[in-house]
């Protein structure tokens, strides 16, 4: 089915230009033009598909794959959205996801988790707020005209409803096109127009460099193809003086891995990770990877040389196995370790600002 086909769930949206002028060609970099059913590049002539308000920029290389595989692949996702598009039209967004679940069986206690995070995408992200406005100064970023926030990763576009309020405009980007359905039907129940939809990979974002004030990453790098190359990309997109928030689990956590509910699973060597869950629940363990504190500081490293930190900012509300890392951190011989062993980790990195612009987070990667 043509992209042109699919129906549109919300009627046109008033963000911003300046959002798409920040839009580009993944694969030359050039500008385009966004078009009824496409985006298209004015230098390669690549046009990239529209479906309802998403524009879809993924490409793996230059080179298009042909492979049986992979064009069966494609054409039964194209099915699959446009079948969620025609009901995203009439149904609400709870009922969407249920959809999203019937054509992505799993394990009923891993869709029950995935489901409550989907559905409680607005509290999740009030939560996330919270925090995150402890670490990175929010209002600032957002009070410069036409300032432009990512989510990358966006999920169900949670933080994207509440960046929204804030921000001129919004760009919530993910890998996942049937997420990406939910994310449109999410933003078109909260009525925020400001948003611009696009499903990319983290690892070639279709966006300029020095283009946007904020970018939340929360809860996404360990599902990332390449790491070190998602990092990379945030920090070229970010402009100097923006700053970066990313959260991300702990491979070495003492809890369990937040994925599949299993204890100690970080501590496996990682080629034994998939087996161990296939053997456990029956599913593949695959498309994840969490860091260790030390990988991440290393990665982190690499792409802002020393202008990140790791924070670590209170909850509004605490789990038990928080409050019990929180009390052993008072005691210094331990404090290392449990630092070492927490859920996982919250970074905040900026891009040095030129000169009277913006201000960096504490420069240290120390926890
Ligand atoms: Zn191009």
């Amino acid at each position: 089915m043509k992209p042109e086909a699919f129906a549109s769930i919300s009627p046109a949206t008033d963000f911003p230009q300046s959002a798409w002028d920040l839009i580009r060609c993944p694969i030359c970099h050039s500008t385009g033009k966004l078009k009824q059913s496409s985006w298209r590049c004015s230098d390669c002539g690549r046009s990239y598909p529209k479906y309802s308000e998403i524009v879809d920029f993924r490409v793996v290389s230059g080179r298009e794959d042909l492979s049986f595989a992979h064009l069966q692949a494609t054409r039964d996702e194209k099915e699959r959205v446009s079948r969620a598009l025609n009901l995203a039209a009439t149904v609400s967004f709870a009922e969407l996801v249920d959809n999203y679940f019937r054509e992505f069986p799993t394990r009923p206690e891993i869709e029950r988790g995935e489901k409550q995070t989907l559905l409680q995408a607005d509290e999740n992200a009030q939560e996330i707020l919270f925090q995150m406005g402890q670490t990175v100064p929010i209002a600032e970023l957002a009070d410069r005209p036409q300032s432009i926030a990512l989510e990358a990763g966006c999920g169900a576009a949670g933080v994207t409803g509440i960046l929204a309020k804030r921000f001129s405009a919004v760009i919530a980007l993910d890998a996942d096109l049937d997420r990406m359905v939910l994310a449109e039907k999410h933003c078109a129940q909260l009525g925020v127009r400001n948003v611009v939809l696009l499903c990319a990979f983290g690892e070639s974002m279709p966006l300029a460099s020095d283009a946007v004030d904020f970018i939340a990453c929360v809860e996404v790098l360990e599902h990332a193809t390449s790491q070190p190359e998602l990092i990379s990309e945030l920090r070229r997109i970010l402009r100097p003086g923006g700053q970066l928030y990313l959260t991300t689990p702990n491979r070495f956590s003492a809890g369990l891995e937040p994925h599949v509910n299993l204890w100690a699973l970080g501590w496996l060597p990682r080629r034994l990770m998939d087996a161990y869950v296939r053997f456990r629940l029956g599913i593949p363990y695959v498309g994840k990877r969490n860091l260790s504190y030390w990988e991440l500081r290393r990665m982190m490293k690499m792409c802002f040389g020393a202008d990140f930190c790791f924070r670590r900012p209170r909850r509004s509300r605490y789990t038990a196995q928080a409050r019990v890392a929180n009390s052993l951190l008072h005691i210094p011989a331990l404090a290392y370790l449990v630092r070492l062993m927490v859920a996982g980790y919250h970074v905040v990195a900026s891009k040095p600002a030129r000169l009277g612009e913006g201000h960096s987070p504490q420069r240290s990667g120390a926890l």
